[in-house]
């Protein structure tokens, strides 16, 4: 297993293999046999509440244990399976194997309010007629409810959306379950339009609070997370920031208002009896 020390995102054993590469090795037929052979594995990573620190949920991160390659991550497989098809059963794996723990979570792990559980979908998934169906289907064997689920779903998916695309997530928002719109700002999608969309959650990209891991910070980047923050919350939307490493960013952003935080500065992925350190820490 690759550990902690530099590099970006999910840390893989071969990170010089990209998906075409992969294509090239012709691992694209491995793909369906190795979810078969139960070579996904699904990472942890906390999502915190910013004002105290405490334990609001985690968002699942699907890995790939290859017997030749070692740990691949999403990005590495999850465009080969999104043109392959194999994203749908796939996905439905992750959901199924997500919510099964946050159920777990939630049975071990009573103080402090259920731990809510973020999943991914693709775009492929969305455009999947079996979407809400078999989100159901899970939600029920589970006996999770449906708010403890929310479905991240990026920018770029949505831009352009049209009611055929939106209606699966709107029936999955009115069952109760939080859509996030994840890497926001990254999409260049009209501010506007985020009234139309069916969204709870505000994912704050990466790349936008980057400029606020070292002192002193730029004011104009400050002022456009301020009016973005402002804007999600006069439309009743939370927000989230990915990818804090510092602490310095962690102060900034909670000064901003932001919500919940997510990055290495709190946890880095990892296995889900993570949550459970952390969570029993926060009710010492
Ligand atoms: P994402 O949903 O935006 O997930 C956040 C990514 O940022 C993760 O990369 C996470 O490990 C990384 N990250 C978290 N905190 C930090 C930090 O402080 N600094 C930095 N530099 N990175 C941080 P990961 O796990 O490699 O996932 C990449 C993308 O793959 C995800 O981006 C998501 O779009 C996709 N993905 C992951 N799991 C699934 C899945 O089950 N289904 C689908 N459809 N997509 C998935
Ligand atoms: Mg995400
Ligand atoms: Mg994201
Ligand atoms: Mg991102």
């Amino acid at each position: 297993r690759a550990k902690s020390a530099g590099g970006n995102r999910c840390e893989t054993a071969d990170p010089e293999l990209d998906a075409r590469a992969i294509t090239s090795h012709g691992l694209t037929t491995a793909l369906p046999a190795a979810l078969e052979r139960g070579e996904f594995f699904i990472e942890y990573q906390p999502l915190v509440h910013m004002d105290d620190g405490s334990v609001h949920g985690a968002e699942a991160l699907v890995r790939w244990s290859h017997p030749q390659h070692g740990i691949l991550g999403p990005d590495q497989f999850i465009p080969l399976a999104e043109r392959t098809g194999l994203i749908v059963p796939l996905g439905r794996w992750v959901l199924q194997e997500a919510v099964r723990q946050a159920r777990y979570w939630q049975e071990h792990h009573t103080e402090g309010g259920p731990l809510r559980i973020n999943v991914n979908l693709s775009p492929a998934q969305l455009q999947h007629p079996g979407l809400v169906t078999d989100t159901v289907a899970v939600l029920e064997r589970s006996g999770l409810a449906p708010g403890v689920l929310c479905l991240e779903v990026t920018e770029s998916a949505l831009i352009g959306a049209d009611e055929t695309l939106l209606r699966p997530l709107r029936q999955l928002a009115e069952m109760g379950v939080d859509i996030a719109l994840d890497d926001f700002g990254t999409g260049y999608s009209n501010l506007a339009n985020l009234r139309r969309l069916p969204v709870s959650v505000l994912k704050l990209d990466r790349s936008f609070t980057q400029g606020m891991q070292q002192l002193p910070v730029d004011p104009v980047d400050l002022k456009i997370v301020e009016g973005i923050v402002s804007l999600a919350h006069s439309l009743e939307l939370a927000v989230t920031v990915e990818g804090v490493e510092t602490g310095a960013q962690a102060d900034r952003l909670r000064e901003l208002g932001c919500d919940t935080a997510q990055g290495w500065y709190y946890a880095r992925p990892g296995p889900p009896e993570l949550l459970h350190a952390l969570s029993l820490a926060d009710a010492i």
